[in-house]
């Protein structure tokens, strides 16, 4: 497949490669003939080190003095460098430099005595003896300001320099297959400035019935593979924002852009400030000695939230206002100066990290405002911020916009949040309301029955308590209800549900209990309360409960259960009231 690259290869009629092949080298050059009498033409000449080659496989089919044009498609030394040796063993009078202005501006350094042939000053063409015709296209910025390529109307070759260019592992002259892309890829990532840029040339190159590309670089593309390369390279992302010093392998550097690439998606689609730590997580833990990342973002509310840590995105409302995060001796400079800092410290707001670290503090706002986050990078032990201080300068107007954002989220959820425990609270003694009883304590009955796990329900309610009100007034029993409502809750599991049932009534749902264990709890809330000492207005209280307890039986709804607990209640009432009632077991 591979043709002998020992001598010239012929790429259609009068046209051949005519190179050099370097042994171990990812970065070949080649060299491209057009035989054309005595208007011949040499494509990108080469290099010091190439041109014997070069000058071999030429004298294959014709002597160096035939070589009237010497196209330099930009003036790198690997394209000029082979000039000097062809002018000294091959003068000619006549001989013409073909280049943009750009180019010629360098190229006049090298002395060569020349004339410079402009394509852009000749209609971006060149009509050779015998007719053959080659069109110039103008690349700006692939990969230098000046860059042109040619092409040849007759075969249809496409001397394409730099674009679709390749780092190759292996050399092969000709591309095999669409992998050929991989190689392309970093290449162009590396090289070219912008997507933009190179969408720009590879719009003006599929203007020309393009059949075969010959770059300077990588494998020749033939016909099959022309398209498929176009139109990748076209959705190439490409220029490369960031060079870590440490980093200086070419495919490292391609997969840390694609990951900055991704994080950068990521950072403008991402809904909250959550994926926005994750995405830049895995792109920093991957570019530098980063051991924790966290955001400090507020609400409109200004009440601050802590969002982070070692690559989860854990989110902690920390209870504090972003006027004390303000005055905080490390945060304050920050919003004094606005500016990328690096502290060591053992602590960060609401945190405290195992031993002194160098931390990277970024205000999230455009440069010169107001930050709307906090950003900081802590860093492994013994490693300094340099790695990182740049990038988060760089990014951070953009994670401004994203905690603004943030903060119009968070003040939706806590209002979400306060909805809801206003929609299933009883608001006097933070106890599920009938709402909630209806909806999850009947849920829970049926959970029971289907697992068979036992369940039982405690009715009880406060005794004499109209007396109390006549007493005491309305707001000491309003006091009292509160207080009972705070024991319930500081005594029961998280799992078991306490729901004011009615006024001085409370249902107790208390899965995975059985009779015995109902019992136990019963006394225990019962105690906890009679001797407890109630307040309101100063003057103690003694209040205490009656309690009726029913399990659950097969075929059990909570509405047959509360109707027994209660039926236990009234029984405690009516046998001196402060004590537990329990139904008796069913025997049948
Ligand atoms: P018993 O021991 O038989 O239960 O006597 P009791 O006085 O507690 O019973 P009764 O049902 O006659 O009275 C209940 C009282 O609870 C009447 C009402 O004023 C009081 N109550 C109900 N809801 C509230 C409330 O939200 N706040 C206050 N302060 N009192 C309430
Ligand atoms: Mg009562
Ligand atoms: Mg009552």
């Amino acid at each position: 497949m591979n043709p002998d690259t020992s001598k010239s290869v012929r790429l259609a009629e009068n046209i051949y490669w005519v190179g050099n092949e370097i042994p171990d080298d990812q970065f070949q050059c080649h060299v491209y003939l057009i035989v054309n009498g005595e208007e011949s033409v040499l494509i990108d000449p080469g290099s010091r080190i190439t041109w014997p080659e070069t000058r071999k496989k030429i004298m294959e089919h014709i002597p160096l003095e035939s070589i009237k044009y010497l196209i330099c498609h930009h003036q790198d030394p690997d394209i000029t460098g082979a000039v000097d040796f062809l002018l000294r063993e091959a003068p000619r009078q006549d001989r013409i430099i073909i280049c943009h202005w750009r180019t010629e501006a360098l190229l006049v350094h090298y002395d060569w005595h020349l004339p410079f042939y402009r394509p852009e000053d000749h209609g971006w063409k060149l009509k050779l003896a015998g007719g053959r015709e080659l069109r110039f296209l103008f690349l700006p910025y692939l990969h230098f300001p000046g860059a042109i390529c040619t092409f040849d109307e007759r075969s249809g070759i496409l001397f394409s320099s730099d674009v679709f260019g390749a780092f190759t592992e292996t050399f092969r002259l000709f591309a095999e297959n669409e992998s050929y892309f991989e190689q392309m890829k970093p290449f162009h990532e590396h090289y070219m400035p912008g997507s933009e840029i190179l969408n720009h040339g590879i719009r003006e190159i599929e203007k020309y019935p393009v059949e075969i590309i010959a770059p300077q670089h990588g494998s020749i593309i033939r016909e099959n593979l022309v398209n498929p390369m176009i139109q990748k390279l076209k959705a190439l992302d490409c220029g490369l924002f960031l060079m870590p010093v440490y980093q200086n392998n070419i495919l490292e550097l391609s997969r840390i852009n694609s990951l900055y690439r991704t994080m950068m998606k990521a950072l403008v689609t991402g809904v909250r400030m959550q994926d926005t730590v994750e995405k830049m997580w895995e792109f920093l833990s991957t570019v530098a000695p980063v051991e924790s990342l966290f955001f400090y973002v507020w609400n409109e509310a200004g009440m601050v939230y802590r969002i982070g840590g070692a690559g989860k995105a854990v989110e902690k409302e920390l209870g504090i206002p972003v006027e004390s995060l303000r005055k905080t001796p490390l945060f304050a400079p920050l919003f004094r100066d606005r500016e990328v800092m690096t502290v060591v410290s053992d602590t960060i707001p609401g945190l405290a990290l195992p031993d002194k670290r160098k931390i990277c503090l970024a205000p999230l706002a455009a440069h010169g405002t107001l930050p709307n986050g906090i950003a900081a990078v802590i860093m492994k032990p013994g490693h300094d911020t340099a790695a990182v201080t740049p990038f988060m300068d760089e990014i951070r107007p953009t994670l401004g916009a994203i905690s603004k954002r943030e903060e119009a989220f968070l003040m939706v959820e806590q209002e979400r949040e306060q909805f809801y425990r206003r929609a299933v609270l009883d608001m006097l003694t933070g106890l599920y309301n009938r709402y909630y009883m209806n909806a999850e304590g009947v849920k829970e009955v049926q959970k029971a029955v289907r697992y068979g796990y036992p369940l039982s329900v405690a009715m009880m309610d406060i005794d004499h308590f109209k007396t109390v009100n006549d007493t005491h007034g309305h707001p000491a029993g309003d006091e009292i209800l509160e207080q009972i409502g705070h024991l319930i809750r500081q005594i029961l599991r998280d799992v078991d549900i306490p729901v004011r049932y009615g006024g001085e009534e409370f249902l107790l749902i208390l899965p995975h209990t059985g009779i015995s264990g109902a019992t136990k709890l019963a006394e225990r809330i019962l105690n906890r309360i009679s001797f407890y000492t109630f307040r309101p207005s100063g003057i103690p209280v003694p209040v205490t409960v009656s309690i009726g307890i029913a399990a659950m039986r097969p075929g059990d709804t909570l509405a047959d259960m509360i109707q027994r607990a209660d039926r236990e209640l009234y029984r405690a009432k009516e046998t001196g009231r402060n004590r537990v009632c329990t139904e008796s077991p069913v025997t049948n």
